[in-house]
């Protein structure tokens, strides 16, 4: 029997960094952030910390059924968040999981490559992606790297991530978000800037075409690592308790500015 609980219950199925600054443990602390109870399945197991990732040991299709299906037939999942999906078979299985109703339609962060330049994704894990799972998703929240890295567009300002958007939803998915953290904003031409803030960081959302554009003070700090797991997490979190797409980025977005600018304040910045 599948338990009612008036906490939402949000599951991440990525990969765990033991080192917490990314992936399962960014998650799950995302999702208590915004009161709901937190699940994950492992897909990999990576060795790292916060200047390289030094291995990795990824799950079966088989080991992240085993995992996912105990806790989805005890209790109602509200929301999913899909971070690193290394391999072809484990986006196969969860390809799977979401056609037998076991999973609702995820937020996928489509994590590639991590900060440090190692790849988490294998080439056919990122064509299945793209042609299998895209198009069950709810939201796809690339970075200018993975949109550019999907799409094949070279994206330079606002209106490549537009170009982007449009592509990826042509490619099947429902709506898009592209975050404009990796622009050089200064020097990226065609980049549009506010008069009044010229350092803003800008996400753009396309959601079946209607555009929405986010912007937050842009701080500068030391690379914080997870930024991309938290957002997905915290947008998966809100859509569990039934808020829209542009309340719950607003709100995911919200609270990746405060964890930058604690980090900001503990280092003391740039
Ligand atoms: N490791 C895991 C398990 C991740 O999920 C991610 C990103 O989502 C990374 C590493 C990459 O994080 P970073 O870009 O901070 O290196």
């Amino acid at each position: 029997m599948v338990a009612e609980n008036h906490q939402c219950l949000v599951m991440t199925i990525a990969g765990f960094d033991p080192s917490g600054g990314a992936g399962i443990i960014a998650d799950l602390k995302t999702f208590l952030h915004f009161g709901c109870r937190p699940a994950a399945a492992i897909t990999s197991l990576t060795f790292q910390n916060s200047t390289a990732v030094f291995g990795v040991i990824h799950e079966t299709d088989q080991s992240l059924r085993a995992q996912v299906l105990p806790v989805i037939q005890e209790h109602k999942v509200a929301a999913v968040k899909l971070g690193m999906l290394p391999t072809a078979e484990i986006v196969a299985e969860v390809v799977s999981l979401i056609h037998e109703g076991y999973l609702p339609a995820p937020v996928i962060d489509p994590v590639l490559q991590s900060s440090s330049g190692y790849e988490l994704a294998e080439a056919c894990a990122i064509e299945a992606l793209l042609r299998e799972l895209i198009p069950l998703a709810r939201l796809v929240t690339p970075n200018i790297p993975e949109a550019e890295l999907l799409t094949g567009l070279r994206i330079e300002g606002e209106q490549g991530m537009r170009q982007a958007a449009q592509r990826l939803r042509e490619m099947g998915a429902p709506a898009v978000l592209v975050k404009g953290g990796h622009l050089k904003r200064k020097s990226a031409p065609g980049f549009q800037q506010s008069s009044e803030n010229p350092e803003e960081a800008i996400d753009l959302l396309d959601d079946q075409g209607e555009i929405t554009a986010f912007r937050e003070e842009w701080i500068s700090a030391p690379a914080v690592r997870g930024t991309g797991c938290i957002l997905s997490s915290g947008i998966a979190a809100c859509l569990a308790q039934g808020l829209s797409l542009v309340e719950s980025i607003r709100l995911a977005k919200g609270y990746v500015t405060e964890t930058i600018r604690f980090a900001q304040d503990v280092s003391g910045g740039d």
